[in-house]
């Protein structure tokens, strides 16, 4: 019988965009003969709608989707119509195998829609509820980094309400860090709300516009750096790909670098001497352990242009998924073709499952 697969994708989150692009490729490549496979949008609003491709949520129409939920009850097995949709009572798309949450940043990257797959007992692909929402917070992230000796930038952070409280002493404790610094959302990707501030007035602005998006804001010693970036593979004995680096033609790797066709170049393999290639891909091994993550993730890399060194970036449990982003690019390069790398990440979703049970 064919493994019934369910793709959700969109999500409450400034990242909905990027996962409909994602989860057309991934839609676009599961391999028909082995797996029956439903979509699964969840709106900018946060409603589920079954059998909506995202190609088609892309050009703009979301009409003719189910309405579903996804109960907490084990014995569901899978998706039901919502109470409200005056539809028949009962399961929209049978019992489901597996999960592939094609969902980036809030609600979807952080431990959420995870912890509803734990409570429905399906296996999904990717990290579980911990590892999802400690990569998602990037200060948790970066003390968990610390505790296991891993090289990074140096940062200070705080919460909106002390900015508002106390704006002198936290401009006195950030500024040891000097300029020009990094100022980001704890709890973002994307790049949204990232800026480099020079001086000051920059700092303030920064803060400012960081504050908005979240009420924890980190700030980080700006590092002269190339950005290399490895795709890992596993569950308790995960591998790591060659690395990639990123040109990205902006000031730095902002979100119209990231989604902007030509407004960055991959390189891979990086063209870096084999044993900082080797020291990448054994501290991104590390990383992804450090954090118990499983299935997937991409870790990225800082390579400081003056002396070679490498200080560990930040970790994505669901990086980008489209056929042109750097996860599936660095396994292609790495030997393993992106229809591939969908079966074995459905394995090992499988097998974690097992583990767990
Ligand atoms: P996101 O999770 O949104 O991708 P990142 O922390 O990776 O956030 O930052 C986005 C980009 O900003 C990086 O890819 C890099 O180009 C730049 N950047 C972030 N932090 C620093 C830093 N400390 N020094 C220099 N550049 C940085
Ligand atoms: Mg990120
Ligand atoms: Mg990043």
């Amino acid at each position: 019988a064919k493994k019934r697969v369910a793709v959700i994708f969109g999500g409450r989150s400034g990242e909905h965009e990027v996962s409909l692009n994602s989860a057309a490729s991934v839609m676009d490549a599961l391999d028909r003969e082995v797996y029956e496979v439903l979509p699964v949008m969840i709106t900018r609003e946060g409603r589920w709608l079954a059998g909506v491709e995202p190609a088609r949520a892309l050009a703009g129409g979301e009409a003719g989707g189910v309405p579903v939920t996804l109960p907490a009850d084990p014995a569901c097995e899978g998706f039901v119509h919502t109470e409200d949709d005056g539809g028949p009572a009962g399961r929209v798309g049978g019992r489901i195998d597996v999960v592939i949450p094609v969902l980036h940043g809030t609600f979807g990257e952080d431990g959420t829609v995870q912890g509803l797959l734990e409570l429905a007992n399906i296996p999904y692909v990717g990290a579980g509820v911990m590892a999802s929402a400690v990569g998602m917070d990037k200060i948790i992230m970066k003390t968990v980094f610390a505790q296991n000796g891993l090289p990074q930038v140096k940062f200070r952070h705080f919460l909106r309400t002390d900015w508002e409280r106390e704006r002198d002493a936290v401009l006195e404790d950030v500024e040891q860090l000097g300029y020009p610094c990094f100022v980001k959302p704890v709890n973002l990707g994307s790049s949204v709300g990232i800026s480099k501030a020079r001086n000051r007035g920059e700092l303030v602005q920064a803060i400012n516009l960081a504050a908005g998006y979240d009420r924890k804001v980190i700030v980080e010693e700006f590092v002269d750096a190339r950005e290399v970036e490895v795709a890992v593979l596993g569950n308790d004995y995960p591998v790591a790909s060659l690395p990639g680096e990123i040109i990205p033609l902006n000031e730095f790797y902002d979100y119209e670098a990231k989604y902007v066709e030509g407004r960055s170049r991959l390189i891979i393999p990086a063209p870096l001497p084999p044993e900082t290639m080797l020291q990448i891909q054994k501290l991104a091994v590390r990383v992804f352990k450090a954090l118990d993550c499983a299935g997937m993730a991409r870790v990225d890399f800082f390579v400081r242009r003056s002396d070679g060194t490498v200080l560990v970036n930040e970790i994505n449990t669901i990086p980008g998924f489209t056929r042109t982003s750097m996860y599936p690019k660095l396994w292609e390069a790495t030997g393993i073709m992106y229809g591939d790398l969908l079966n074995r990440l459905i394995a090992l979703a499988l097998e974690r499952h097992e583990e767990k049970n």
